[in-house]
């Protein structure tokens, strides 16, 4: 059976300086997808050569892009939005063949892409540089600049989003860039260079460097001349980042790992709760940064509530990614499934498991796995305390808000929390308890582009979206101006 969407290419080159290119030693990668396991490209394996020309590249045309108003960007990313949009279903399916996420959910992130070049557009024409004065004697303004080459750093799952979602604010900025997409999903960026060709995106503005994160990812974040990297990754690449960066001071920005919490109260809506539960962990195939992969729940509802959750992962519809009533797809990767696959053993060892466990009966090859949900989980268990990135869940009891707290806050990461209860007193009390970067009362991951995203602990350091964003991409400067007379002690003069 032929499962390639149309227009696949055998063949995957950087973009540097408006032209694609193969690599300067004309090295290559396999490219697999994860339903077969089988080769269907070649990607351009980058080294420090092309990222040498790419970052020269997007010198080149940095002040012509930077000197641009604010409303001639804003055009260019609607336009974008516009050349994303009328892609939207080849964009989906090159994500779900590479990725093994559902097109259904696929689908969601092509939009989603649109949306953030949308929205930086909106911010940088409506924004302005704030002004001091104190009284009569003095007046300063800030002055936001560009803050020259970035270079951006994306992971394997969401790619073409998350690379959107970086793209955008640093376009929107006014900087030049260099991208360096996840070696495992190349795919969706391949459409990036017809999109910003069809937008007038002027050549060099972008550009890509496709290549193994040790090689090309490195000499990114290695080069003078780049004085900023958002990453978005694991914890440990980014701890390796930042040490990397310190020898050029770079300005990083760093979205990593989570094991965040969903604190189910007794009182709570139950129903609610489940189907947002569900959702939370196994959407995406449960490789989702902010996936609600700790279930802590109230002892007097825990067994039920357990059961309930325990039955519907059984249910969830493992399938073919292409397939539009698929709920959870193929993991992205054999070296990825078999660690995820690795985590379950041990949790077998650990706790109680009373659902999934291993591959789907009717699926023999691809990288499958039934959604998986443990039982009593010790807070001390590695399935309680590591970032599993798959759709495996733990769940523990709790008895008192205060052990509620303590177990949501028990591990390194800090991203994301959800908590459930009717007693809103009480979720404000335990969202500002749990140690978090973003929270969510009665609700599942549902973002508003204007707010914070970032993570405490392990999970990351600094902030981006909304104005978090352009705050990162620019350098402020602050220029003071005398209004008046003013006092200078006159040191060496005659009295
Ligand atoms: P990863 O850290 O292995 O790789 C991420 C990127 O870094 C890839 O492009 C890779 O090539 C590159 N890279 C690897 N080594 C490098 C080096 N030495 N120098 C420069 N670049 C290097 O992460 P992954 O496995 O692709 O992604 C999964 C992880 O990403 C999970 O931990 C997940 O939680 C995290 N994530 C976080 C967020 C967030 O917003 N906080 C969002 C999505 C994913």
């Amino acid at each position: 059976m032929n499962r390639n969407p149309e227009h696949l290419p055998s063949v995957i080159r950087h973009w540097i300086g408006g032209e694609l290119v193969d690599s300067a030693d004309g090295r290559t990668f396999d490219v697999a997808d994860p339903v077969s396991n089988t080769v269907y490209a070649q990607a351009a394996a980058g080294g420090t050569a092309d990222i040498d020309r790419a970052v020269t590249a997007a010198r080149t045309v940095f002040p012509a892009w930077s000197g641009l108003s604010n409303r001639e960007r804003a055009t260019v990313l609607n336009r974008i939005a516009n050349a994303v949009e009328a892609r939207h279903e080849q964009l989906a399916a090159f994500e779900t063949h590479d990725t093994g996420l559902p097109i259904t959910q696929a689908k969601g992130q092509a939009r989603r892409a649109a949306e953030n070049f949308r929205y930086f557009a909106d911010v940088i024409v409506a924004l302005g540089e704030e002004a001091f004065r104190q009284g009569g004697e003095q007046f300063s303004y800030v002055v936001r600049t560009p803050a020259g080459v970035a270079g951006l750093i994306t992971p394997w799952n969401t790619p073409f989003m998350l690379e959107s979602w970086k793209l955008a604010p640093a376009l929107a900025s006014g900087c030049t860039l260099v991208l360096k997409p996840a070696e495992w999903t190349p795919l969706s960026a391949s459409l990036w260079p017809e999109i910003f060709a069809e937008a007038g995106v002027p050549a060099g503005v972008v550009n890509i460097v496709h290549g193994i994160g040790e090689e090309a990812g490195q000499a990114l974040v290695d080069h003078p001349e780049v004085p900023l990297i958002s990453f978005t990754g694991s914890t440990d690449t980014g701890r390796h980042i930042i040490r990397s960066s310190a020898q050029h001071l770079k300005t990083t920005s760093m979205e990593l790992g989570g094991k965040s919490p969903a604190v189910v109260f007794a009182d709570a809506d139950l129903d609610a709760a489940l189907d947002s539960v569900v959702f939370g962990v196994f959407s995406l195939n449960g490789e989702r940064c902010t996936a609600g992969s700790r279930v802590l729940v109230e002892r007097p509802v825990y067994e039920e509530f357990t059961r309930r959750l325990a039955e519907r992962a059984a249910s969830v519809r493992v399938g073919e990614p292409a397939d539009p009533a698929t709920e959870v797809g193929a993991l992205v990767h054999p070296d990825h499934y078999e660690r995820v696959l690795n985590y379950v053993e041990i949790g077998k060892k650990e706790a109680r498991l009373v659902a999934g466990g291993s591959r789907p009966d009717h699926l023999s090859e691809g990288n499958y796995l039934q959604p998986t949900v443990f039982a009593d989980v010790d807070r001390d268990a590695r399935i309680f305390q590591e970032e599993i990135f798959g759709p495996v869940v733990a769940v523990s009891p709790f008895d008192t808000e205060t052990e509620a707290i303590e177990l949501a806050n028990a591990t390194q990461y800090g991203l994301a929390a959800y908590i459930w209860t009717s007693d809103l007193k009480r979720g404000h009390r335990i969202a500002h308890a749990v140690e978090s970067g973003m929270l969510w009362i009665n609700s599942h991951n549902v973002r508003d582009l204007r707010t914070p995203f970032g993570g405490v602990k392990s999970s990351g350091v600094g902030r981006e979206g909304g104005a978090h964003s352009i705050d990162f991409y620019t350098e402020s400067r602050i220029v003071h101006v005398a209004l008046g007379d003013v006092h200078t002690p006159r040191f060496g003069a005659a009295s």
